[in-house]
């Protein structure tokens, strides 16, 4: 089985089978990160960059910059650092999340710790 993700670096379509972890990008050459990230601990500095989904799980804490398709803060997770999510970010109702947010799609739980300046909609208006 194969699946359509898009390029981190460029943007553009790629077929990756189901079971790669990272493909490098036919159009930029740049390498792909393509595999899920279940973050559920403290995590600081290195940034997070995957065609996949990033979930920030209960007891995630993350101080970094998020780049996924779509980013879940479940719980009482935090995040401190800009977001970016090509599809949809997901808030719990007692996650925390400080920074910037770009996304398609943003669902957010009544509750939630936000602070920063939001984007939210199609990239391409
Ligand atoms: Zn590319």
């Amino acid at each position: 089985m194969s699946r359509i993700i898009y390029c981190n670096h460029c943007g553009r379509e790629l077929a990756v089978s189901d079971r790669v972890l990272s493909t490098n990008c036919r159009w930029c050459n740049q390498r792909v990160a393509v595999q899920d990230q279940y973050i559920n601990h403290y995590h600081a500095g290195t940034n997070i960059e995957t065609a996949g989904s990033i979930v920030i799980a209960e007891h995630g804490h993350v101080r970094a910059r998020l780049q996924a398709n779509n980013l879940e803060v479940q719980g009482s997770g935090q995040v401190y650092g800009s977001v970016i999510a090509r599809e949809k970010v997901t808030i719990d109702a007692e996650a925390n999340l400080l920074g910037d947010v770009t996304a398609a799609r943003l669902e957010v739980r009544p509750g939630a710790h936000l602070r920063g300046f939001y984007r939210i909609g199609s990239a391409k208006k």
